[in-house]
């Protein structure tokens, strides 16, 4: 092996490492900004309960009407949580099983959760 091929291998290791480390932190913040908005959309849900009690306790009619500000919001985080995991999920190279919606890598052949067939790409 010539020094020149040496070099250009040794290049190609860097590389690979590097991308594969530059993945993995990658992920580490995506999975960081979902734990974010999970604890958020906590704090929503809670919200939620408290309006619905403050309506029990002083025996008020249910207003739907008035919660609408808190399940909008509580649909939205949910909405933002979803698209992250896909993002997520993109990234790392898995799909969302049909059956189920566990994550499942993009080269199995079955879910490992539900045992569903995964549709070949
Ligand atoms: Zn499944």
């Amino acid at each position: 092996m010539s020094l020149d091929n040496i070099i250009e291998k040794a290049k190609d290791i860097f590389e690979t490492a590097y991308r594969k480390t530059g993945n993995a932190v990658n992920n580490q913040k995506q999975k960081f900004d979902i734990s974010v908005l999970e604890s958020k959309l906590k704090k929503s849900y809670e919200n939620l309960g408290r309006a619905y009690f403050g309506m029990l306790q002083n025996e008020a009619d249910f207003d739907k009407e008035s919660l609408k500000p808190i399940t909008d919001d509580i649909s939205q985080k949910l909405a933002q949580i979803e698209e992250a995991r896909a993002e997520l999920h993109k990234s790392q190279n898995k799909s969302k099983c049909k059956n189920c919606g566990e994550a499942i890598d993009n080269n199995s052949a079955f879910c490992k959760n539900c045992g569903s067939r995964v549709e070949p790409k």
